[in-house]
């Protein structure tokens, strides 16, 4: 069965063809049946909504079941800059080390730092919409930890962890992040 992926991450893009291809699916993005993602505005409330509008444009394009994702941090004393936000906040191509730094600087003398990172799978198909959601909880450091991963990773500590995310090995991290909560759901509901 082909499954289209709407996105034109190319990271998103071979995570998803590593899961579902040993899986006995093909997997193809948007851009190669001929569909644009650039006109899709992710106006929605939530990482859920965003993940349908995105999974939604396509469908309706090719009546093939489609998979999209969305993902951010939330950052409990900052609640307005990121969250469904965190690509956009500072503008999309301001280096991370900038937006990472300026968090900081907000969460200075500040003492409550929760925060959490959030990924929602969306798949739609001839039976409708089907969402998957991962989420971790961790902390916001008080300065950058590291220089693996990308994003937010180096400012994020998970709970019952010393170092950020952006200090473990991605096999460590791609165990236990939201996005690997939220895929563990989704090959689940693929496989039963
Ligand atoms: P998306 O591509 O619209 O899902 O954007 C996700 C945003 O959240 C980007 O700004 C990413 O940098 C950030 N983000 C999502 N997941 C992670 C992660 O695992 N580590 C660091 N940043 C992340």
């Amino acid at each position: 069965m082909k499954i289209i992926v709407a996105s034109n991450n190319q990271g998103k893009l071979k995570e998803f063809k590593s899961i579902l291809e040993p899986l006995g699916y093909t997997v193809v993005t948007a851009k190669e049946q001929g569909i644009s993602m650039d006109s899709v505005e992710e106006t929605g409330a939530t990482f859920v909504e965003n993940s349908i509008i995105k999974a939604a444009f396509v469908h309706e394009q090719t009546g093939l079941p489609t998979i999209a994702d969305d993902s951010g941090l939330t950052i409990s004393a900052l609640p307005d800059i990121l969250g469904v936000y965190s690509a956009r906040f500072m503008g999309e191509d301001t280096p991370y080390v900038d937006k990472n730094n300026e968090i900081l600087k907000r969460l200075k003398d500040e003492s409550q730092r929760d925060a959490y990172f959030t990924s929602a799978i969306v798949m739609i198909d001839e039976q409708g919409i089907h969402a998957f959601e991962g989420r971790i909880d961790g902390s916001i450091a008080e300065a950058i930890m590291g220089e693996g991963g990308f994003g937010y990773d180096p400012i994020f500590v998970p709970n019952g962890m010393t170092v950020s995310f952006g200090m473990l090995d991605a096999d460590v991290k791609n165990k236990i992040s939201h996005r690997a909560l939220a895929l563990q759901k989704f090959i689940d509901f693929m496989e039963a």
